[in-house]
């Protein structure tokens, strides 16, 4: 089988008969629920053994499957009781997710610059910490790692929570540790422009018992950890349903099994990219926070020049990142005009915030500036969306990278004239 896709991350690329086999093993048992009696030989348990399989993966003692990233970060926020009047910290180039599940969880997202790594930049961190920050989201934005060194130093200093938005970097480390292993706990998404897919799902992992547990529970209308046990009379706290079905555990483990495969090609590809290209100016690769641990799926060109960045984007048929409707705090309306589902601006207007907080586009003016100078390619995720439906994917022939590199090579050499 396997129909080569037209965009997607890498794991979308290499979906063939394992996934296959591990769909029919689920379907053929007739059996699709998360939960089911230990001694019954229909019950397949995809989605247990996906959250043991990940957890050991991650370095970490629990995991959760849940059904999308964004389910995953409600969940983080759940476990360290984040909630009306707390302060998040989270950059202004993410998905817009992260900021998203701040709001839904009543609290507040405090909009940080990101530095030339594209993730959030610690020093700005320091600066918006008020008495009301309870959390750093920090976003491992393009698979780059965070300079987690500098942010759990900041976190130990002023007494808060780390989550990890792993979303686009499922497999990458920072000094030898899984992303996801650093801070309290960690988010991960399956959805189809991620390192591993499933279509959608989400992972949440942490080393912590009672952050597990409350992740759990979020996750499954209050229930402790994997049913056990009578529940009713039970339930810590009040859940919600994001549960993981056995279809999607299914797949989602089947390409578990090949992000060690993922990781490796990836970052051989990106290496004889850059290999390609060395030579050229005009231009600066972005800085990456872990070179070993990144997990290479996009190549970030820096130009000297917003104009520069703009006619070479146009030249490969993008935009530089700056105009990604999705990525960039400018660009999300919603989050800028404090539209929430409620007819008051809840919860801007809480009680106990007792302040105000305002948003407006070109706040951060920093990132605004790097963005406006980045153009992506991509390495292993073609996604429109992310500025990337150019490059190469975890597919290509040696033969294929070497185009792109002369096409990149090409439109930057004309930009100098
Ligand atoms: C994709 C993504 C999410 C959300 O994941 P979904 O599975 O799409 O809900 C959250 N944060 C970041 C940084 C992402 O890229």
């Amino acid at each position: 089988m396997v129909v080569k896709p037209s965009f997607g991350g890498p794991g979308a690329y290499l979906i063939g008969e394992e996934e296959k086999q591990e769909i029919l093993d689920v379907l053929e048992s007739g059996y699709l629920f998360r939960y089911g009696a230990e001694d019954d030989p229909n019950f397949k348990k995809k989605v247990y053994t996906l959250e043991k399989e990940f957890a050991q993966f991650i370095g970490v003692k629990y995991a959760v499957a849940v059904n999308s990233g964004t389910s995953a970060l409600l969940c983080t926020l759940a476990a360290l009781g984040i909630g009306p009047g707390d302060e998040v910290l989270v950059p202004g180039y993410t998905f817009i997710a992260s900021i998203s599940s701040i709001i839904m969880m009543r609290a507040i997202p405090v909009l940080c610059e990101v530095d030339e790594s594209l993730t959030i930049d610690p020093k700005d961190v320091e600066r918006k910490i008020t008495d009301k920050t309870k959390a750093i989201m920090a976003v491992h934005m393009l698979g780059n790692p965070c300079d987690m060194e500098a942010i759990m130093d900041i976190a130990r200093k002023h007494n808060l929570a780390v989550i990890e938005d792993c979303a686009q970097a499922t497999g990458g480390s920072y000094r030898g540790k899984r992303l996801g292993s650093i801070g309290n706990i960690g988010a991960f998404s399956l959805n189809i422009f991620k390192m591993i897919t499933a279509g959608d799902g989400g992972m949440v992992a942490t080393d912590d018992y009672d952050l597990y547990e409350r992740a759990f529970a979020f996750h499954d209308q209050g229930h402790k950890p994997l049913r056990m046990g009578v529940e009713v009379g039970q339930r810590s706290i009040v859940g919600l349903d994001f549960r993981m079905n056995e279809l999607t555990g299914a797949v989602a483990l089947a390409q578990l099994r090949k992000i060690d495969r993922i990781l490796a090609a990836l970052r051989e590809k990106k290496r004889k990219l850059k290999n390609l290209l060395t030579g050229l100016s005009g231009f600066t690769f972005h800085r990456i926070n872990d070179e070993d641990g990144e997990c290479a799926t996009l190549l970030t060109l820096i130009f000297e020049s917003k104009e520069k960045a703009e006619a070479f984007a146009a030249k490969i048929g993008t935009k530089p990142l700056a105009y990604s409707g999705w990525h960039v705090y400018n660009n999300m309306e919603q989050i800028l005009g404090k539209k929430t589902y409620t007819a008051y601006p809840c919860p801007y207007e809480c009680p106990a915030y007792g302040k105000k907080i305002e948003y407006h586009a070109h706040m951060l003016p920093q990132t605004d500036d790097l963005l406006s100078r980045s153009v992506n390619i991509s390495v292993g995720v073609v996604d429109k969306g992310l500025g990337s439906p150019f490059g190469i994917t975890i597919t290509s022939s040696d033969e294929e990278i070497g185009q792109v590199a002369e096409t990149i090579r090409k439109h930057v050499v004309t930009l100098r004239g």
